[in-house]
């Protein structure tokens, strides 16, 4: 039942996951809420489009979390439309396929003898350097040496960390280990030989996934928010926030139809930090910009392609590490549910990794097409040309947030800069410059959403996606309306990407 309030109006800034859950709550408890989006459609970062009757995810999206109460509150979103898929990632490495996480049978298999013999002497040579110069990682190479050895290191990561971030490894911060990898090192592969019979069910499991694809969950929160009463802007640029150093007194959008100005009480902003810092006026002092300057993203081209055959792999998606194939990944969305090609077909979607306004990123449609399918029919040998029945290529701006080395500093700065604003809440992954899964997105946008319910800042949105000896999660979650009762909180999954 819609509680009766006092008018109070929010714009939320931004319909991906993270705006669109805190727009759902908001209206929910009775609020006045409107949802900018740049786009033509919601979802962000988690769509799924839809051409010619092929329905496909925008990058590879399962569903997972080990917080019961996101996990309750998605479910009891979308209900009978979430189905369980079996998960198999594969690495395409020199031409062999080794399975991930990296399961040691098949690693031996695949790498050879002495290949493992090495990879086990340099890894025992870094426990050792550690033990005598211990001192925390600070770039993504020695991150990933300190957990897994140079030769692995050499083998699994650095080729497809740097065709991901088109720099060294040495230019990247180790923190994106910590919330890619978390969890999962050396000693656990160790374990798993030891102890878990190497058999297929141990590489093999399951997530969570609407079976109309990802992009269900905004779809749905879309709907039900309207229905509710909340409005949502599309193509609808924010491009001025107007400040008073204390609160954000009005959000400027372009639209095709002209520029609009909206007044409002209080923010929710999920777009990213660095283009909302952009955005303010009074423009922000030059140290600020300066720093705001250093936040960098990297972004994908991402390539649907349409096929006249079915199950042509057996993997939810695979990783391609090989510097001569243009994708750092591709996915085969038949095997994440059969009702997203019609009957007989399948799509496969690979992504490129590069810089917006790039060589690569500036390409027509039909040379990047041509590019992903040469390349795959010549690797693989698993379709033709004539089995193709059509394509699309969808760009995507701002993928990941670069974690620059000293990134946390900057960070830092731009933040508490903006704690000024006082009617201003970030949240999301650029929006808070964090390496986000969706259930943390979904997180943050609940968060912020009950803070405005509850009339006070009690939900810590910043605690979101953090290691867990940092939070005190039980006690913010004894305080949720609503769905207190359904809490138990773990500690959260490594990354799913
Ligand atoms: C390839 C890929 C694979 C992934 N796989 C998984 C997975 O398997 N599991 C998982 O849990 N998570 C996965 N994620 C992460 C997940 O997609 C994100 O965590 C989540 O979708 C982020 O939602 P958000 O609302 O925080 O941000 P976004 O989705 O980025 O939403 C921000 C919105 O703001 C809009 N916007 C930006 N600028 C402006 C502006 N100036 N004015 C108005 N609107 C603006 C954007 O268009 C966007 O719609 C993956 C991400 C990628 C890229």
């Amino acid at each position: 039942m819609k509680v009766e309030r006092p008018s109070r109006q929010v714009l939320v800034l931004g319909a991906g996951l993270a705006g669109l859950a805190a727009g759902y709550e908001l209206v929910k408890g009775g609020f006045e809420v409107t949802i900018v989006e740049k786009n033509e459609a919601v979802g962000g970062l988690a769509r799924t489009i839809e051409k010619n009757g092929f329905r496909f995810d925008t990058g590879p999206h399962r569903w997972y979390t080990k917080n019961d109460m996101v996990n309750n509150w998605m479910l009891k979103l979308l209900g009978k439309e979430v189905i369980k898929v079996p998960r198999l990632t594969r690495i395409y490495f020199d031409r062999k396929f080794f399975n991930y996480p990296i399961k040691i049978k098949s690693t031996i298999l695949g790498m050879g003898l002495v290949k493992t013999i090495l990879a086990v002497l340099d890894y025992g040579l870094v426990r050792i350097q550690a033990f005598f110069h211990s001192r925390p990682p600070v770039t993504l190479e020695e991150g990933y040496v300190s957990k897994f050895g140079r030769t692995l290191y050499e083998m699994f990561f650095r080729r497809y960390s740097e065709k991901l971030w088109g720099t060294s490894c040495k230019n990247i911060s180790a923190d994106w280990i910590g919330q890619r990898t978390r969890g999962f090192n050396i000693s656990t592969i160790i374990k798993d030989i030891l102890f878990k019979p190497q058999n297929v069910v141990s590489f093999v499991d399951e997530f969570s996934y609407p079976e109309k694809g990802i992009g269900r969950i905004a779809e749905k929160l879309a709907a039900d928010f309207k229905k509710g009463g909340g409005k949502i802007l599309l193509s609808s640029e924010v491009v001025t926030v107007e400040h008073d150093q204390k609160r954000v007194t009005a959000v400027v959008v372009k639209r095709k139809t002209g520029a609009k100005k909206l007044v409002i009480q209080e923010v929710i902003s999920s777009i990213p930090i660095s283009d909302f810092i952009q955005s303010l006026n009074p423009v922000v002092p030059s140290e600020i910009a300066r720093t705001n300057h250093k936040l960098t993203y990297r972004d994908e081209l991402q390539v649907a392609i349409f096929i006249n055959k079915t199950h042509l792999t057996a993997d939810t998606w695979i990783y391609v590490h090989s510097l001569d194939l243009p994708y750092v990944r591709f996915m085969e969305m038949d095997n994440w549910s059969d009702k997203l090609s019609p009957e007989g077909t399948t799509t496969l979607v690979f992504e490129i990794a590069c810089n917006e306004g790039d060589q690569t990123w500036r390409q027509t449609d039909r040379q990047i097409v041509d590019l992903v399918v040469s390349a795959f029919i010549k690797e693989f040998n698993l379709i033709t040309e004539a089995d193709i029945l059509g394509s699309f290529v969808h760009r995507m701006p701002k993928e990941y947030p670069v974690y620059h080395l000293g990134y946390r500093k900057d960070l830092s700065l731009l933040k508490n800069y903006l704690s000024r604003l006082g009617n201003l809440q970030l949240v999301g992954r650029n929006g808070t410059f964090r390496y986000n899964n969706m259930d943390h997105s979904i997180e943050m946008g609940l968060y912020a959403a009950w803070n405005i319910i509850e009339g006070e800042r009690k939900f810590d949105v910043e605690s979101v996606n953090i290691e867990r000896e940092y939070l005190e999660e039980k006690k913010l979650f004894d305080k949720a309306p609503e769905l207190a009762e359904d809490v138990s909180v773990e500690e959260n999954e490594p990354s799913h990407e």
